[in-house]
């Protein structure tokens, strides 16, 4: 068993987690490979909450930018991530993991509504809750909602899954001279404007002091050394110095 600092943590992973090797849609191989990563952390006794994102399927900017109104879009986007959270708890079920997908779209016949203190109960009966459909409002992301959720479920940290393994200064598939953060200020990201997360997620998460860790999904065991409390991938926090993962260390 790991020693883990962390009892609670709330997941964020991208829709994009869900393709494997496809362009679009839902890869159920990757879902399952998904899943028994969850399951890893979940043996370990830590409470996992997830948010799933929609962009492998449906994204509201993309929709808007093709001439569907902003806000439908954006609920066509949310639809998105309720499909994807039905894979995932498909295939958590398979694995054999206890599991609630909660919806913040009332769609009863799929997903329970979203009840802030039954999800907590799900946690502490050691359930792996899913929260689709992000906050069920249009004009943010997942990432809002899970910032949300992560705060209103009294998570120790937010845990940002992504393709690449931490925040770069600049995109790192096509600037090869890109720096990873090891550490990164909320304030840094505001006064550099870094393109992170959404501005809403980003104030919610500044101004309730919630510590979000970035690091790469697929990599080994990158999501179990993460929930042990391994700084890996970048730190974002209040709390921290900006610094550079090449810069050696100030004595
Ligand atoms: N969305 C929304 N409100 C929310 C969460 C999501 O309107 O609270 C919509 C939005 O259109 C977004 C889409 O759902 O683009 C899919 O979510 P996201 O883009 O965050 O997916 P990811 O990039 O994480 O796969």
């Amino acid at each position: 068993m790991v020693s883990s600092c962390y009892q609670r943590v709330m997941l964020k992973i991208t829709g994009e987690s869900l393709l494997g090797e496809r362009e679009y849609g839902i890869d159920p191989a990757a879902a399952r490979n998904l899943a028994q990563k969850i399951k890893a952390v979940w043996q370990q006794h830590i409470q996992v909450a997830v948010v799933i994102g929609g962009g492998n399927i449906f994204r509201g900017i993309a929709g808007s930018k093709n001439g569907i109104d902003r806000a439908t879009a954006d609920y066509m986007g949310m639809l998105a991530t309720v499909m994807n959270g039905m894979a995932l708890e498909d295939a958590l079920i398979k694995a054999e993991v206890p599991v609630r997908l909660q919806s913040a779209l009332t769609m009863t016949s799929v997903a329970e509504p979203f009840l802030r203190k039954r999800a907590i109960h799900h946690l502490e009966k050691g359930r792996v809750v899913i929260l689709s459909a992000g906050t069920g409002n249009p004009y943010v992301t997942t990432d809002t909602g899970a910032s949300l959720h992560a705060l209103e479920l009294h998570c120790d940290v937010l845990m940002k899954a992504t393709k690449v393994d931490g925040v770069y200064d600049a995109d790192p598939t096509t600037h090869p001279q890109a720096r990873r953060y090891q550490t990164l200020s909320y304030r840094d990201i505001v006064t550099q404007h870094l393109d992170i997360m959404d501005q809403a997620a980003l104030s919610m998460s500044m101004d309730n002091d919630l510590t979000t860790q970035v690091f790469e999904l697929f990599a080994g065991d990158n999501l179990l050394r993460a929930v042990s409390g391994e700084p890996i991938g970048t730190v974002i926090s209040n709390h921290v110095e900006t610094k550079f993962a090449d810069e050696p260390s100030k004595k």
